[in-house]
């Protein structure tokens, strides 16, 4: 490391970038993390935080393999899941039919971040808070950062972890299509009158899809993907839970607000290349996808597991033929994962069209009913 601050350096510090500092420490590596905000996680039980995932068992072991899964009082249990369409489709899947205990645990972005960002220090990660970047620059064989507060940072690779409007990707020159879905997910969490039995719910009813995750204790998460969200984050608090428990049938009887709600856009965002000299994208960065899935925060979180394998051991971590690799094993995946949510999300958007409708609700039933098929999309989806 003659010459270099670290062998890597990460810009930003969310759940993907911080789980890749940890990864590639824990194979040895000196890791820089430079991350923008200040983050305080004192106050980390105090309410509930909106932003919510649905962790895949793969990514459970990924954390856990990185001593990052948090306690398990602030975790919720997918045990099921029931998909309703527009007009009478259904389709429900349960861990049990693949001889698991759980399709996904429901966790928060804070929590799963405090797990984290406890480790960093005693893994030995460098971190830099509260600091961005301010050039980036690269040579055949290292990068240079150089930040806001005038240091620089030499290292074999840095990463872009820095979110969907990521600054590395475009310092590396990585040019990204943009596609806006018009439309925004609302999220809110709530307490429920009856239990959720950990249990899934999600409707498509043809211009929103609507999904109740099941928390710890009686809280749900939603997320409510709209193209028209002004309207009902406008309602007062009662009718905003009136609203919302109407939407799914009532199905956990009333509801009590317990965060505030928020909306974000969504987007589709596809870099032509998520490498470049010296430079690595993961997370956010690197893709998004529509969130009717559930599965954003998990490809980045393979993202992380793949480039810390590939490059952990290497004897230059910023080999080119080892960041084309990481491409190309992620490339696959990711692609798979943006087409089928890309795909669900116009099938089920083209409401004006009967056949699309008979198409979507009739292929629901069918898949149902085909418990082979369905065995394997239950284990496609959780990545057993
Ligand atoms: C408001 C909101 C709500 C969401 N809700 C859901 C949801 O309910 N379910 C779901 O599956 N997905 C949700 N998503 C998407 C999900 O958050 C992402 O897929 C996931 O967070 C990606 O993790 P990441 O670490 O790649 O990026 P991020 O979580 O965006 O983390 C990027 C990190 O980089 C830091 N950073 C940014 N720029 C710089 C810079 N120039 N220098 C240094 N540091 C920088 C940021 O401070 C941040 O810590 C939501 C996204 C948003 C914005």
């Amino acid at each position: 490391m003659k010459g270099f601050d670290a062998d890597v350096v990460i810009v930003g510090g969310g759940l993907v970038g911080a789980s890749l500092a940890l990864a590639l420490s824990q194979a040895g590596r000196q890791v820089t993390l430079v991350e923008g905000q200040q983050p305080d996680f004192s106050r980390v039980t105090e309410g509930w935080d909106a932003r919510i995932y649905a962790v895949s068992p793969a990514n459970r072991r990924f954390l856990s393999g990185l001593n990052a899964w948090p306690d398990a009082s602030r975790i919720g249990t997918i045990a099921r899941m029931e998909v309703h369409g527009d007009a009478g489709g259904e389709i429900d899947f349960d861990a049990r039919e693949v001889g698991g205990d759980a399709l996904a645990w429901i966790a928060e972005n804070r929590w799963l971040l405090a797990a984290l960002w406890a480790r960093l220090a005693e893994a030995g990660v460098d971190v830099v808070s509260g600091v961005k970047p301010a050039a980036l620059s690269t040579r055949a064989d290292a990068a240079e950062l150089e930040l806001s507060d005038g240091r620089r940072l030499a290292a074999r690779l840095v990463v872009g972890a820095d979110g969907a409007n990521s600054w590395v990707r475009e310092q590396a020159g990585l040019t990204a299509r943009v596609d806006a879905y018009g439309q925004s997910g609302v999220v809110a969490n709530f307490h429920c009158e009856r239990p959720h039995g950990d249990i899934a719910r999600q409707w498509f009813t043809g211009d929103a899809i609507l999904a109740w995750l099941p928390m710890a204790g009686n809280y749900m998460s939603m997320v409510w993907s709209m193209s028209e969200p002004d309207a009902l984050l406008a309602l007062d608090d009662d009718a905003f839970c009136a609203r919302v428990a109407e939407a799914g049938a009532s199905a956990l009887g009333q509801l009590t607000l317990a965060s505030r709600p928020a909306a974000f856009p969504l987007r589709l965002i596809r870099p032509e290349a998520v490498v470049a000299e010296r430079v690595a994208l993961v997370g956010d960065a690197a893709h998004t996808v529509h969130p009717l899935a559930g599965q954003g925060v998990n490809l980045g979180f393979q993202d992380a597991a793949t480039l810390a394998e590939l490059i952990g051991g290497a004897r230059d971590a910023g080999d080119w033929l080892l960041l084309r690799r990481y491409e190309r094993t992620r490339r696959e995946a990711v692609a798979a994962m943006q087409l089928t949510c890309d795909g669900l999300f116009k099938l089920f958007h083209g409401k004006d069209l009967p056949a699309l409708s008979w198409l979507r609700n009739t292929g629901l039933n069918l898949t149902n009913r085909l418990t082979p098929l369905k065995r394997e999309l239950v284990r496609h989806a959780i990545g057993f």
